[in-house]
């Protein structure tokens, strides 16, 4: 498989040049987090040693400053996912993205016998605050089935749309499957019946090109440690109208137009959802990510990474008695396995010692390892910057952890 700059882009990941129990890594574990190229560290550098202040509150330099920084990194995220700056939000993540709507739909929109649908492959952070909600408002929380290969059962999905409906919110894709959702259908389906949609991008967002407003959704979120960026920091995007419809989340300072103690009015979005000080040089850091990633083509990104998962999945084909844990046709490069009766693991535990990072165990998915009835499953999980010798690696480690655990 050939990518003339690879070389070029593992140069700007130092962290990758390191060995690891005494063997050059192989990090196998992007669907946990991605590793940061320098051009992010420098970023965020560069604003603690150059222009360090607080946003939106001095008519200094530096203030302003910090304050054109952190719009800018608004205006790259905009670009990027293709809205509005005034429809994203900066969050701590996802998970706090997924919290604000769910807090806001449990607050003014989600009332006794309504309906939530989520699927049977959510992250616990999509599942976990809409069973909240449900619970406190007596709703119901309805789960898309998946097939034995890991794909959304759509004929069910559709079946499940009703007026009761409120949201439904399901990942782009799965992190311990890899498949990818046809999110296009769903949101045609939903809107339909005029019911919105959340996309959890979390494991989207940096292997696809995502158009929030051609594809039409009502709300997004992502991370920015798995798009190449800083932990801590993350985006909701919402529709306008969704925006300005939500409650506020936090109260606090910056999300105010005017405080007395009988009311408070509030900031127009995105701010109204900003409460507090934001993670300024995460929010800079976010915005060198995608910056990075848009340099470097989303869609060179997208065909090398897809090559690079059909030969692991080739490979790991032809070691004896491993069973892929999702099958997907349309797949990403999240790959979870299992090896006859060898525990996950015992394997990732092998593998790091020949300096192979994966993961192991549930990924936050305990319901769909009970749908695979599986306690866990070992998951290779890969970027743009990982190399076919890498995958022979992980072969090789596979099979050197098999015969080892006999
Ligand atoms: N959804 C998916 C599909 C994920 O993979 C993750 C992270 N593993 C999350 C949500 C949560 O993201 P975060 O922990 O960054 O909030």
């Amino acid at each position: 498989i050939v990518w003339p700059e690879l070389e070029l882009i593992r140069n700007d990941f130092p962290i990758l040049k390191q060995t690891v129990n005494g063997k050059p890594l192989v990090y196998l574990d992007n669907g946990a987090t991605t590793q940061k190229p320098v051009q992010v560290l420098r970023a965020m550098q560069d604003y603690y040693t150059g222009y360090n202040s607080n946003v939106h509150r001095g008519v200094h330099t530096l203030s302003q400053q910090a304050t054109s920084a952190y719009e800018a990194a608004r205006h790259q995220v905009a670009h990027y996912i293709g809205a509005h700056n005034h429809e994203v939000v900066f969050t701590k993540g996802t998970t706090d993205a997924i919290n604000l709507v769910a807090a806001g739909f449990r607050k003014e929109f989600l009332h006794e016998g309504d309906e939530i649908i989520i699927s049977a492959m959510e992250h616990h952070s999509n599942i976990v605050p809409w069973q909240l909600a449900c619970e406190e408002k007596k709703a119901h929380l309805k789960v898309v089935p998946v097939n034995d290969n890991g794909e959304l059962d759509m004929e069910a999905f559709a079946s499940m749309l009703n007026p009761r409906v409120k949201l439904v919110s399901i990942a782009w894709i799965s992190n311990t499957l890899g498949t990818i959702n046809p999110v296009k259908d769903i949101i045609t389906l939903a809107h339909e019946q005029g019911i919105p949609v959340l996309l959890d991008a979390a494991q989207a967002a940096g292997h696809l090109p995502l158009k929030v407003h051609e594809l039409d959704v009502d709300f997004l979120a992502l991370s920015g440690h798995k798009v190449y960026g800083p932990t801590g920091i993350g985006i909701l995007y919402g529709k306008e109208e969704w925006l300005n419809k939500l409650p506020p989340y936090q109260g606090g300072g910056d999300m105010i137009k005017h405080v007395t103690f009988e009311k408070t009015t509030y900031a127009e979005p995105p701010l109204k959802f900003e409460a507090g000080t934001p993670a300024i040089a995460e929010a800079i850091g976010l915005g060198a990510a995608l910056a990075y990633i848009t340099q470097t083509g989303i869609h060179k990104i997208m065909a090398y990474e897809h090559q690079l998962t059909a030969y692991a999945l080739e490979q790991l084909r032809t070691i004896d008695g491993l069973r892929l844990v999702g099958d997907a046709k349309e797949r990403s490069g999240a790959i979870s396995f299992l090896i006859g009766d060898t525990h996950p693991s015992d394997v990732g535990v092998l593998l790091d010692q020949q300096g192979i990072a994966v993961r192991t165990g549930h990924h936050c998915t305990q319901p769909l390892m009970d749908r695979f009835e599986c306690p866990g499953t070992v998951r290779a999980s890969l970027a743009f910057y990982n190399t076919t010798a890498e995958i022979d690696r992980l072969v090789e480690g596979v099979r050197k952890a098999v015969t080892l655990l006999g």
